[in-house]
């Protein structure tokens, strides 16, 4: 947590400017991964989707906000079940892209271990192409 500092008061007024000042800045991300990068809001419209015909994805609590890179790793099997058809997998691409644009970055290399869902026979390279056709 960062602490207001009579810098911070004197350049930026207050923690709120700062973080607006950060935000507005335009950055460049250069590896982030798709399915580390799901909000959690992403991840209830998912559930919400899917949720009758997988019940038991509907008992996951989504969390807020993780504590360390362990704490990830616990929810991966829980993602892959929410990105397992293209349409899932297009509206968490398009949510990251805006997501990563609402954070001010500017140039965004977005990633994802190729792979296919057993259970619906999706490529996730395949996805990728139309969602990039989409977005223009
Ligand atoms: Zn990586």
């Amino acid at each position: 947590m960062i602490e207001l500092t009579p810098f911070i008061t004197k350049h930026y007024g207050s923690l709120a400017g700062l973080h607006a000042f950060c935000v507005a800045l335009p950055k460049a991300e250069l590896h982030a991964h798709v399915n580390g990068s799901i909000s959690p809001e992403t991840m209830r419209e998912l559930v919400e989707r899917k949720k009758e015909a997988k019940p038991h994805l509907a008992k996951f609590q989504v969390p807020e906000k993780l504590k360390d890179i362990t704490d990830f790793f616990q929810i991966f099997k829980f993602i892959y079940q929410l990105t397992d058809d293209e349409n899932s997998i297009r509206t968490v691409v398009r949510a990251v892209i805006d997501e990563f644009a609402a954070d001010g970055v500017r140039y965004l290399e977005l990633r994802s271990t190729p792979r296919r869902c057993e259970e619906t026979g999706t490529r996730l390279v395949r996805c990728f192409s139309t969602t990039s056709t989409n977005a223009g």
